[in-house]
């Protein structure tokens, strides 16, 4: 199969390195054409538009922003559609609301195109290390198809449900990372302004019933005043927002997500979008006095 890969950010680019070291025929665009340098070095072709990268290939992989970058990237000018072969698989494993994704692939098999929305958790790690977790929504043919291609990029693939099931799952891991993030935010900011070493706290609980790698890993970079992303604040702005409207649209009340939600819009406002969401642990410091 030829494949290609639209999008090289911090997540694209590992994970298109890494179906490269898989032994993929990879061609690849990005936006920023810099942004593909590293993979021409590496062996892959460069295209000149997302058009092009569909014409060239079998299965096409993106991993930009939003839904309307999903979108534009799919459907717009010089889009996947606009190359693509009756038969094309079109795997975007971007973080957009699941009535995107639906929307979305809904308007792509209108012309031939079969999309799964395949979003990851593991963060900038789990890329370079292809120990990704990936929850896939769609055709359970297509997804057999590209599961030994998901497999170069992720330590594990499950099949969640029809379209936009992927998604659904990702808002629920975002549900669960952002709530912790804020919670050992919380806990630290707590710790310091009790006199108490957060470090040491830190240490203590990883032993007990409070471990969690967000504790471990998250947990070590506060320590480290590490702010570089890793996962930009807006990002995680932009999934509780998924996580919100989902709410509104279904009449789910969700407390915890409502209040994380609102700390990332503050990370935002206050110009902390570009650093990484661990950066929430600023903002209660200096809504503290700290
Ligand atoms: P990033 O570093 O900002 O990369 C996104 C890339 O997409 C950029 O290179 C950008 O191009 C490109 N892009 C955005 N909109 C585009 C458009 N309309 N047309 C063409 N290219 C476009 O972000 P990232 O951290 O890799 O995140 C990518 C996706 O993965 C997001 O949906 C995020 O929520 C999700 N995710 C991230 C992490 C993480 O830890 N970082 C973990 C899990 C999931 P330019 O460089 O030209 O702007």
């Amino acid at each position: 199969m030829k494949v290609g890969f639209i999008g090289l950010g911090i997540m694209g680019r590992p994970m298109a390195l890494n179906l490269l070291k898989g032994g993929s025929d990879l061609t690849v665009w990005a936006r920023r054409p810099e942004s593909m340098t590293p993979l021409l070095e590496a062996g892959a072709r460069g295209a000149g538009s997302a058009a092009e990268v569909a014409a060239a290939c079998d299965v096409v992989f993106s991993m930009v922003a939003d839904a309307a970058d999903v979108e534009q990237v799919a459907l717009g000018a010089a889009g996947v559609v606009e190359g693509a072969r009756t038969g094309l698989i079109f795997v975007d494993m971007s973080t957009i609301a699941p009535a995107a994704a639906q929307d979305i692939a809904a308007r792509l098999a209108d012309k031939g195109v079969t999309m799964l929305d395949a979003p990851v958790s593991g963060g900038e790690v789990g890329a370079i290390s292809g120990a990704l977790t990936i929850m896939v929504g769609g055709d359970e043919a297509a997804f057999a198809r590209v599961q030994p291609l998901l497999a170069c990029m992720g330590k594990t693939a499950t099949l969640i449900g029809g379209p936009g099931a992927g998604q659904v799952a990702k808002a629920c891991n975002q549900i669960l990372t952002g709530i912790g993030v804020m919670a050992v935010a919380e806990a630290f900011n707590f710790a310091r302004k009790s006199g108490v070493d957060a470090a040491k706290v830190r240490e203590a609980l990883l032993g007990g019933f409070a471990y969690s790698r967000i504790l471990e890993n998250h947990g070590q970079r506060m320590l480290d005043r590490n702010f570089k992303p890793g996962f930009k604040a807006w990002m995680h702005q932009k999934d509780m927002n998924i996580v919100m409207q989902e709410a509104h649209r279904l009449g789910l009340m969700l407390p915890g997500s409502a209040a994380t939600a609102q700390l990332f819009n503050a990370m935002v406002g206050s110009g902390m979008g570009e650093e990484d969401s661990v950066a929430a642990l600023k903002l209660l410091e200096n809504m503290s006095g700290a």
